[in-house]
């Protein structure tokens, strides 16, 4: 999801397997003796580059036009070091004329020689006051608004600002050496085994007592916390967003911060915000190390990446057609990297957060293939999660929005052609109209199942309320065939998850009925968040609330497929029922490793839970389970048949899954979910001559180990029920 700030607002690929990864060389690669700049637009009929010595309140040490290549519309120059001028790091950003805004050599910064207009039919906004930042750069110097500069709208065009130059105060790309590391070796865990920890990496040390503090909140800290997501048994660490974003205001502005960070400002520069060294070149170089910190672990490094709109922002008020920021992509090419309306007068916005990237458009497209493929292949990242990813299979280039999961040429599909192997992750729906797709992505990709989110916590918070059959659970905690069976896909592409990011955490969900996102500063204020979180308070009981935290975590990683969870839920943080804390960049929504007695106490369930899935192959496995393999059963014993499974009146299911076919340690295993709000008596199957069942889990109590004797198990209400057999 989405924020607005002020408006809101690479590369040598030299480990690519592919021969169209970055097949134009965009971007600024330095030579033993020269720089070469290499960016694409389609409708320049002039571009420059302009060279700085410092990153802001300097003007530039050199203006170099750059030559066009008709065939590719990329525009290049090499420049000599020793024409630049400058001894230490080069800043750079483009300046570009077109149709609209035509070359006049009497221009000069600030003034409005040559202005046609701020847009023209085709949809160019071409603006030579404006300094633009290379869409290719793999760093930028800092945000567009900072501390020293916190008025975006010097980034605007329109009548009271297109002559406003930014060459000052613009964020300008960096000149690095490529990259000549090779990736060391990566994880082996197999897709089914992944277990996701969602987090944002600021807030997973920026209040822990046990880092550094010059570590903490940064790529360095966040790679001493390897050793704790690996001892808490999880197998993949998912970072929200890492790329650029505008968050440089954060700490002058707290509540009304970017700290999510999904509005990108370029897809390949690390966040210099979230580097100890912030130095050109730190963020690259410590965000490697990170990683391979966490490789060294054990642990997989995923990334959420979000190429449904840009940090670049949309129009400044709907009904004005000049006035938006130019800062990167709209300057140097706004018909190739933006989904326009049928005028090409406006951004066409289907995301619901800002104008759609333009996904349908080869370029466009390889900007995203090409920047994945740097933080896969170079920076070493292992997966990808996509933000609003239907946007991602538009086929529709201007004017509308068509998803179709089949056709080639869709970003989509290209990234599954492209990435074979490496986990992309779907957010699988958006806002706008054609949006939800869950369960319809294409072979290859894996999607949040926001069905087993809502379906399971229906069953714990809505008895009564909704109708949520046995039949339904079981589809559910058996992979959801329904949704992913069809085109090949394999239960572990089914992430299924109780909460994530932009929603309740799993302790808020069982306390509150509804969001409490008005809280003074620094619980809130925050505005926007879901109104239907199917939450309850359980009555008010805790004991009853902390049950059914065990309840959900249970649910979760005892499913079929792949289960991710927020940092921090595994000890139980609350926001005090704040649902949307995307802008609150404070102590309150950092993780807090300070623990109470119930809090370690559940931090202990959670890692004993999670070493008993990864203990038990039965629970992942690689293919859906067949019926000789997996059982249902009603609660005295009998198979559950249709008429059982389709009764809205029934509650409670249990199952066993034969341990064999997976070489689990467990001849069996016994499962039983008791949605019902009081104790149910499960008869169990027969241990077999000589065998026993033994208690693994009750969540009534928690992991507890017990030989069970009787043949029936009385399960209280609202509690979950594991069995092993030897
Ligand atoms: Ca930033």
């Amino acid at each position: 999801m989405a924020f607005r700030a002020f408006v809101t607002v690479a590369t040598l690929l030299s480990f690519s397997a592919s021969a169209e990864i970055n097949r134009l060389k965009l971007g600024a690669h330095l030579g033993a003796n020269s720089v070469t700049f290499r960016v694409y637009s389609s409708g320049a009929t002039r571009v420059e580059v302009d060279l700085f010595a410092a990153a802001a309140a300097v003007n530039e040490v050199a203006r170099i036009p750059l030559d066009r290549d008709a065939a590719t519309s990329v525009w290049s120059a090499t420049v000599p070091l020793s024409q630049l001028g400058i001894r230490g790091t080069i800043y750079y950003g483009y300046r570009a004329w077109g149709p609209n805004w035509t070359f006049d050599p009497a221009w000069t910064k600030g003034s409005g020689r040559g202005f046609v207009s701020d847009v023209d039919s085709a949809g160019n906004r071409f603006n030579p006051n404006k300094l633009l930042l290379d869409p290719y750069a793999r760093e930028i110097s800092h945000d567009p608004a900072t501390k020293d500069n916190r008025d975006g709208s010097v980034y605007a065009s329109g009548p009271d600002h297109r002559l406003l130059d930014t060459g000052n105060v613009a964020p300008k790309g960096i000149v690095l050496q490529d990259s000549t590391t090779p990736v060391e070796a990566r994880p082996t865990t197999p897709p089914q085994e992944e277990i996701v920890y969602e987090v944002q990496l600021r807030g997973l040390t920026n209040s822990d007592s046990s880092i550094p503090a010059t570590a903490r909140g940064t790529y360095r800290g966040a790679a001493l916390k390897a050793g704790y997501l690996k001892s808490l048994g999880i197998t993949a660490v998912e970072f929200l967003p890492l790329q650029e974003t505008q968050n440089d205001t954060n700490d002058a502005d707290p509540r009304s911060a970017n700290y999510w960070g999904y509005a990108t400002l370029n897809y390949f520069a690390p966040d210099r915000r979230f580097s100890s060294d912030k130095s050109p070149g730190g963020p690259t170089r410590e965000l490697r190390k990170m990683v391979a910190a966490f490789h060294a672990a054990g642990l997989k490094v995923f990334v959420d990446v979000v190429y449904n709109h840009t940090g670049e922002g949309y129009a400044y008020h709907s009904d004005d057609k000049n006035t938006y920021n130019l800062i990167s992509f709209r300057g140097l090419d706004n018909p190739t990297y933006y989904l326009l309306t049928s005028d090409h007068q406006s951004s066409f916005d289907n995301s619901g957060v800002g104008g759609d990237y333009n996904t349908a458009n080869p370029v466009a497209q390889d900007l995203i293939v090409d920047s994945l493929d740097y933080w896969h292949a170079t920076l070493g990242i292992d997966g990808f999660r996509f933000d609003l990813a239907p946007v991602l299979g538009n086929t529709c280039t201007e004017g509308c929005f068509h998803y179709d999961k089949l056709a080639p040429a869709t970003a989509l599909n290209r990234l599954a052609r492209e990435f074979p192997g490496v986990p992309l992750i779907a957010e699988p729906w958006a806002i706008g109209d054609g949006t939800f797709q869950l369960g319809n992505f294409p072979a290859g990709w894996w999607e949040w199942n926001g069905s087993f989110r809502d379906k399971v916590r229906q069953s714990q918070n809505k008895l009564g309320v909704e109708t949520v059959t046995t039949g339904e659970l079981a589809t559910r905690f058996a992979g959801s065939a329904d949704l992913f069976q069809a085109n090949g896909r394999k239960p572990w592409h089914s992430v299924n998850f109780m909460v994530a990011h932009d929603g309740f955490t799993l302790a808020d969900l069982y306390h509150f009925n509804s969001k409490n996102n008005n809280q003074p500063f620094p619980k809130g204020p925050s505005d926007g968040g879901n109104d239907n979180n199917e939450s309850w308070d359980q009555s008010g009981s805790h004991p009853d609330q902390i049950k059914a935290a065990r309840n959900g975590l249970a649910l979760l990683m005892l499913s079929a497929g792949t289960p991710m969870m927020t940092g921090g839920d595994e000890f139980l943080r609350s926001l005090n029922g704040n649902n949307n804390s995307y802008n609150l960049d404070t102590p309150f929504n950092w993780l807090n490793f300070t623990l109470t007695a119930e809090q370690r106490a559940f931090q202990g369930y959670a890692r004993a839970l999670i070493a008993f899935r990864r203990a038990h192959a039965a629970l992942w496995p690689a293919d859906f389970y067949s019926a000789e393999q997996l059982h249902w059963l009603k609660p005295d014993g009998g198979a559950a048949d249709g008429a059982y499974f389709d009764n809205a009146d029934n509650h409670a299911i249990a199952w066993t899954i034969d341990g064999g076919p997976f070489h689990d340690p467990a001849g069996m295993l016994y499962l039983a979910y008791n949605a019902w709000s009081g104790p149910v008596d499960f008869t169990l199957p027969s241990a077999g001559a000589g065998k026993l069942w033994t208690r693994v889990l009750d969540t009534s109590i928690g992991m507890s180990s017990k030989t069970i004797t009787g043949a029936v198990y009385t399960l209280p209400g609202r509690a979950v029920l594991v069995l092993t057999k030897k």
